[in-house]
């Protein structure tokens, strides 16, 4: 199946996440172009398998049980980037690290916010990712995509209903193959020293070296998770390998153990913060596939 898309079959997917866990999907896919996605949607659909659409992983805990059907990847075959005056399109493939950069060497501010989010376009659009101030929301004007059924889409940035990490591809169901920034001019040095300033703030904060999906959850009305997390004398909480960063209590890290224990601990850390302060932690990372099941 799907041969002629070269598919990867029985796929660890802990190759394909910065979490570096997950089990194997049945059939994994790098498309080429929009036409590649319906085509694969199309063969999937022919065998009645599940289809899931990944970027660059760096927001999924995949269960230890992997991902049955077909996982498509948009990735290293989709990260065209072109410019034309402030207009930067990029494929959904692209990472954000790199159009930033492009960005920069093309003296066009915006993105500096991005270039230390290791993910891509796609995902980035999807998740409304954002720091330091910044979000997708204030440089996206346009989204192009495809259904599943292979009709295409495209969203102005109001029809995105960009919101606190989330935007509306998940609501409407489709794939986003390129997305478009509106960019203002500006000095190319002074771009770079604010992209230098904002990783080197990053690297000192956060957890960079040990395998994580970023922020674990999201930011509590009024609150900041990491600093409920560390309130609640949980920095440093272990089950098994995972563990929240002694660093950076709103990021739990792998430091070599399986997925059902990382999400036991996401749990078990919830379950705590509401305990003790009253407030309910909400996933940031999203959960894919199925458990293993246990061996008796
Ligand atoms: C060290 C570290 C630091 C991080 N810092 C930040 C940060 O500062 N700010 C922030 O917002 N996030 C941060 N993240 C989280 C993550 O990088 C972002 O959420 C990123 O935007 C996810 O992009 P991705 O390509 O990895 O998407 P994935 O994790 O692969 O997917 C995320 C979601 O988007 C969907 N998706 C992905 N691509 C597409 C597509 N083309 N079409 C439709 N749906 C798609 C997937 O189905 C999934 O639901 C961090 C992660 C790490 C590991």
């Amino acid at each position: 199946m799907f041969e002629s898309f070269n598919a990867l079959v029985n796929e660890p997917m802990s190759e394909h996440t910065t979490l570096k866990l997950g089990g194997p999907a049945d059939y994994l896919v790098f498309p080429r172009s929009a036409e590649e996605i319906a085509a694969l949607f199309a063969e999937a659909g022919a065998y009645n398998l599940p289809v899931t659409v990944i970027g660059h992983g760096s927001n999924l805990l995949v269960l230890d049980g992997g991902i049955r059907g077909l996982v498509i990847s948009i990735g290293k075959n989709m990260r065209a980037v072109t410019r034309d005056g402030n207009i930067i399109r990029a494929q959904a493939g692209a990472m954000l690290g790199t159009v930033a950069l492009e960005a920069a060497e093309a003296g066009l501010s915006g993105l500096e916010f991005a270039s230390g989010i290791p993910g891509t376009v796609g995902g980035g659009v999807t998740m409304n990712a954002g720091a330091y101030d910044g979000e997708m929301a204030q440089v996206v004007t346009r989204v192009s995509g495809v259904y599943p059924g292979g009709e295409a889409v495209s969203l102005t940035n109001e029809q995105m209903r960009f919101g606190y990490r989330r935007s509306a591809v998940s609501e409407l169901n489709f794939i986003v193959t390129e997305a478009e920034f509106e960019l203002k001019p500006g000095d190319p040095a002074a771009i770079r020293a604010r992209m230098s300033e904002l990783n080197a703030k990053r690297s000192a904060s956060q957890p960079l070296d040990v395998p994580s999906a970023g922020s674990a959850f999201k930011r509590p009305e009024g609150y900041y998770a990491a600093a409920l997390i560390d309130q609640c004398g949980l920095k440093g909480y272990s089950i098994g390998g995972a563990r929240v960063s002694m660093k950076h209590a709103g990021f739990l890290v792998n430091t070599g153990t399986s997925s059902k224990d990382f999400y036991d601990l996401m749990q078990k850390v919830r379950q705590i913060v509401e305990e003790r302060v009253g407030v309910t932690l909400e996933p940031e990372i999203r959960v894919l596939g199925e458990e293993k099941p246990s061996a008796s």
